[in-house]
C-alpha cells in the first residue's frame, strides 16, 4: 500500500449555522489522481481551502503529508498549533486558484522564486535557475520578464502552476484551474497538468472538465450539498453512476 498523502476522516465544516462538510472522508495516496465533481456550492473549494488549512475544520481531523493539520496530540488531548507551526505544515501543499492569484508588480520569474527565496531563503542562484527550468517545463521559458498583465490568462495559469512546484509541495490542489479562461486557452493548462499528473505528482482536482477527469484522474469524486456521494476510477463514476444524484448531475453536461 502506497503512502497516503492526504487522509481526511468525517471532516465537517461550518460556516455560522451553515454546514457546509459533513462527514467528508477520503485518501489519497503519494502519485494519485483524484478529481472532485460537484453541482456549484456543494463545498468542493471549501475542502480544497481545509486541506490547505485556508480553513479551519469543525469536526473529524485531517492528515497532511503524515501529520495531524492544525493540531498536536499530547496525550489524549489536542492542542492548536500555532500561526507558524501551520504555516509551516501549509508548505507541504500548493495551491493553484481559479483566478491565478499571481502578484501584479513581479515578473513570471518573480512570481515563481519569492517564495522559494523569501519563504525558504534558499540561495538565490539556485532558485532562478530552478525558477527557468520551471518556466521551461510550462513551456514559458520566453517569458520570465513578463508581468501578469502582459500574459494570457492561460499563460498566468502556467505560472501559478510553476509557482506551486517551486516550493516542491507534497500536493498539489487545484480549485477550477481552467475555469476562468476563453475556451482556446483551457487545453495548454490541462497539457501541464496532464504532464505533471504522469511525472507522478500527487494532484487534487475540483473541475469540470469531465474528459480531463476520464483521461488522467486515478479516481473521481461526486460531492453534492457538502457530502461525498460516491467515488470510483473514472470509467466507473463518469459512466456507470450509482446514484441518481450524480447521473443527473453527469447529464447536465450531455
Ligand atoms: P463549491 O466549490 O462546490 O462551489 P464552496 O465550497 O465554494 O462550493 O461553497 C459551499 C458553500 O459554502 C456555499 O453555500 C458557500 O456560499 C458557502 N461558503 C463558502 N465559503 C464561505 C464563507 N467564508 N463564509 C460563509 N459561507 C461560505
Amino acid at each position: 500500500m502506497t503512502r497516503r498523502v492526504v487522509s481526511a476522516v468525517k471532516v465537517g465544516k461550518s460556516f455560522g449555522p451553515l454546514q457546509v462538510l459533513t462527514e467528508v472522508s477520503l485518501d489519497v495516496h503519494l502519485g494519485e489522481v483524484v478529481c472532485i465533481i460537484g453541482p456549484s456550492g456543494s463545498g468542493k473549494t471549501t475542502f480544497l481551502r481545509c486541506i490547505n488549512q485556508l480553513e479551519s475544520i469543525s469536526a473529524g481531523a485531517l492528515w497532511v503529508d503524515g501529520e495531524l493539520t492544525g493540531y498536536r496530540r499530547v496525550g489524549d488531548a489536542l492542542h492548536p498549533l500555532s500561526e507558524r507551526e501551520i504555516l509551516r505544515q501549509r508548505r507541504s501543499t500548493g495551491m493553484v486558484f481559479q483566478r491565478f492569484h499571481l502578484f501584479p508588480h513581479l515578473t513570471a520569474l518573480g512570481n515563481i522564486i519569492e517564495g522559494p527565496a523569501r519563504i525558504l531563503k534558499r540561495p538565490m542562484a539556485q532558485v532562478r535557475e530552478e525558477g527557468m527550468a520551471l518556466l521551461e517545463r510550462v513551456g514559458l521559458a520566453d517569458k520570465a520578464n513578463a508581468y501578469p498583465a502582459q500574459l494570457s490568462g492561460g499563460q498566468q495559469q502556467r505560472v501559478a502552476i510553476a509557482r506551486a512546484l517551486a516550493m516542491q509541495p507534497k500536493l498539489i490542489l487545484f480549485d477550477e484551474p481552467t475555469s476562468a479562461l476563453d475556451t482556446e486557452l483551457v487545453g495548454e493548462v490541462l497539457q501541464v497538468m496532464r504532464d505533471l499528473a504522469r511525472s507522478g505528482m500527487t494532484m487534487i482536482v475540483v473541475t469540470h472538465e469531465l474528459k480531463f477527469a476520464a483521461e488522467v484522474a486515478d479516481r473521481v469524486v461526486f460531492m453534492d450539498a457538502g457530502r461525498i456521494l460516491e467515488e470510483a476510477p473514472p470509467s466507473a463514476l463518469l459512466y456507470q453512476p450509482q446514484h441518481d444524484r450524480t447521473k443527473r448531475f453527469l447529464s447536465s453536461f450531455a
